[in-house]
């Protein structure tokens, strides 16, 4: 969270600047509990119950101004730089910053109130300015910039010279070489930045807390199966409405709704209030914050030497600027949309069977995609939740971490004093094969209000030891409806496969064996972080996993072996749906960033945009752009939406190199993921990483295998070329 943060890819994003302290806040600031380093036991754990709201501010201040002086003492350094008294030195900076922004971080997306808003409001742009404030530390850079000159022949380890290369190309990258007047209309554009940033995600948490459908005629929840009118009458009762259903205006209400609704009226009216979010013309409409967005980053691509703000956010990806991010994407839109023509024809069919007398509508895909389902594969979702039990799919992930890297995981002793932010969450600590500690896993699983949408994992600390070993904290969020007291919690196949990609973040943060921090763990490029978290997905289905942990939550019984073969042969089912419904955000997202510095109208854009695409009338973007938290709520996955296909062509051909040898659990090709990519973190270039791993480049073919569409017959994108 402090200025280091800039390396970091994945985790929660956010950080930033620091305006000066006044005395009396100074003085305020010893009793702040936030600001002492973390105690008890594991090496220190997060003062959960100890901090207030109000305690955040000072907090962030307080500790933004030690850092500034620590860097100002390091910048003044008299002795010529080293990479000890430079770099090292830097990484020991930012400490107190760093365990205060991990609580700001989990306040602001898992306990968002009015305070918090409030707090963020103020604060992201002061972040913004901190940032600066280091990266155009002339002095600073000087030193840096010797270090680097010099890396080659001062005899530093790889990981140190690659740290160094780091720290020389994020200060280039944040405008260290700026002249002043340059350097001053930066940080004023990255100021302007975070406070838009904070505007446009807390409209979007707006409109979610907000929308609902609420039924409360029982004949209007036609269709809707047992799990879906629990979750209904759940969210009704926390928002006073006891006794009837409440469908929320986020994914995890909105999905299953469309899924299994028979009142096409209903459907279409939650429907546009999903896709409407940031976008109904309102006091929390995205358009105009997302139109000045656009400009200042193209702005600040030009001041920074760029030709657009995708040129700048891609050179320091792996596939290092967007002809080759387009290129992959063209390469898999063709095919995909004609899959969706198929898709919607066998649609077609039964509704026309059915005389239904409609023409498929985007309210109406996921309804008779399952109806599809059933026919040809004759799968029923419904059949499959009932063996999905949340805490025993969280045993299966355990039992493949042991498999694979040999973790086990065991629930902290209550007696030791781990504290928590809120009662639903619960901590396990992880030790390797030896017994060694490898540090704690905390599992935050429930939507509830101020929490925010979709799943994620966070380092609430990353591992280290060129100081001393420390140990890792990470925490895998997710936004599971929460049954009846008592009742087992029962997920659909689809969040079972978030639960385990997010179990594949957490594992990659907990095997990292670095040095230093700024390299350690998931803080790698972010076209390629996703392709550790997507790889694991792939052990969900094997009959290791199926066979001992998808039980029955009645009868205790395993799945059926039929159901199983089912679920395979449906394997690559409704694959032109997710990947246009992907795709056509991750173009989008790209296309408006490389779009330059005009006046955008974002509506009509992505209007005009997807019918020059061919979008298929029958889908909509999975993030429209008024919604796009990726890609506005920060810069994050700004011009990067497209990463998570590039992963997965990645994830894909590593599935490969599994099922080419001895199957999901051979010990060998778990050995070279783990030593090549899951353990190494950002120390060496990821095609390098996984070049090693697999003995040569990953082409496209496998992803198309995986998808099931033809593979081309000379690969288009090999995503792995340097
Ligand atoms: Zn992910």
């Amino acid at each position: 969270m402090s200025f280091k943060s800039l390396f970091a890819a994945a985790g929660m994003a956010a950080c930033l600047v620091a305006g000066p302290m006044h005395a009396t806040e100074m003085k305020s600031e010893k009793a702040n509990p936030l600001l002492a380093p973390w105690t008890g036991p594991y090496g220190g754990v997060p003062p959960f119950g100890q901090a207030k709201v109000e305690q955040l501010k000072p907090a962030l201040e307080a500790s933004m101004a030690e850092n500034l002086a620590e860097v100002d003492r390091i910048a003044a350094y008299p002795e010529p730089a080293t990479f000890e008294n430079t770099i090292a030195a830097l990484e020991r900076t930012g400490r107190t910053l760093d365990r205060v922004g991990t609580i700001y971080g989990i306040y602001a997306s898992t306990l968002n109130d009015d305070a918090v808003q409030a707090v963020e409001r103020e604060m992201e742009p002061k972040l913004a300015a901190f940032n600066d404030q280091i990266t155009q530390n002339e002095a600073l850079f000087k030193r840096i910039e010797a270090v680097y000159e010099a890396r080659e022949k001062s005899g530093l380890t790889p990981e140190q010279q690659r740290l160094t290369w780091l720290y020389y190309t994020n200060f280039v990258r944040a405008g260290a070489k700026l002249d002043a007047a340059a350097k001053r209309q930066l940080t004023e554009i990255n100021q302007k930045l975070a406070a838009l940033y904070t505007q446009f995600s807390q409209n979007v948490l707006a409109d979610e807390n907000e929308g609902q459908l609420v039924i409360t005629d029982a004949a209007d929840l036609a269709g809707l199966p047992e799990s879906v009118r629990a979750g209904a009458a759940q969210v009704a009762e926390s928002r006073g409405k006891k006794g009837q259903w409440v469908i929320a205006n986020t994914r995890s209400s909105v999905e299953p709704f469309l899924t299994y609704s028979d009142r096409r009226d209903l459907r279409e009216k939650v429907w546009r209030m999903f896709v409407s979010r940031g976008d109904d013309g309102g006091a929390t409409d995205n358009n105009a914050i997302i139109s000045e967005i656009l400009q200042l980053r193209a702005q600040r691509a030009k001041l920074l030497g760029f030709e657009t703000h995708a040129h700048w956010r891609l050179e320091n990806a792996m596939a290092k600027n967007p002809e080759r991010a387009m290129e992959l994407m063209e390469a898999v839109w063709t095919p995909a949309v004609a899959r969706v023509q198929e898709e919607v024809a066998d649609m077609q069919a039964i509704a026309d069977k059915e005389g239904a007398g409609l023409k498929i509508e985007p309210w109406d895909y996921r309804y008779y995609a399952e109806k599809v389902r059933k026919a040809k594969y004759d799968l029923d979702e419904t059949e499959i939740t009932p063996y999905m039990q949340l805490e025993n799919l969280r045993e299966g992930m355990f039992y493949m971490a042991k498999e694979l890297f040999g973790f086990h995981f065991k629930p902290v002793d209550a007696t030791k004093g781990v504290s928590v932010y809120h009662p639903d969450v619960r901590v396990w600590e992880v030790n390797d094969a030896a017994g060694q500690l490898v540090g704690l896993w905390y599992f935050d699983p429930y939507a509830r209000k101020g929490k925010r949408s979709g799943a994620w994992m966070n380092a609430y600390r990353t591992q280290e030891r060129f100081d001393g070993d420390v140990r890792t904290i990470v925490s895998n969020n997710a936004n599971f409806v929460k049954g009846q007291p008592g009742e087992p919690v029962l997920i659909s196949w689809k969040d079972a496969e978030t639960l385990f990609h997010e179990f594949g973040h957490a594992l990659h943060g907990l095997s990292s064996n670095v040095s230093y921090p700024s390299v350690s763990g998931t803080r790698v490029a972010r076209d390629y972080v996703e392709f550790p978290s997507q790889v694991l997905e792939h052990w969900l289905p094997t009959p290791e996993i199926l066979d001992r942990y998808a039980l029955h939550y009645q009868t205790g019984k395993p799945i059926p072996k039929a159901l199983v073969e089912k679920i395979e042969r449906a394997d690559k089912f409704n694959q032109g749906f997710d990947t246009v419904e992907f795709l056509s955000s991750a173009l989008i997202d790209m296309k408006l960033h490389l779009a330059g510095g005009g006046v955008i109208d974002p509506d009509k854009f992505e209007r005009e945009t997807l019918a020059a695409l061919g979008m298929p009338s029958e889908i909509v973007m999975r993030h429209r752009t008024p919604q796009f938290m990726h890609v506005f709520a920060g810069d994050g996955y700004s011009a990067g939406y497209y990463s998570y296909l590039w992963s997965d062509t990645l994830t894909a051909d590593a599935w490969e190199a599994f099922t080419e040898a001895g199957g999901p659990w051979d010990k060998a090709v778990a050995k070279r993921l783990r030593d090549h990519v899951f353990s190494v973190g950002n120390t060496i270039d990821p095609a390098d990483g996984y070049r090693a791993f697999r003995g040569r480049d990953a082409g496209i073919d496998a992803l198309m295998r995986k998808r099931g569409f033809p593979v081309p017959e000379k690969a288009a994108a090999p995503a792995a070329e340097k």
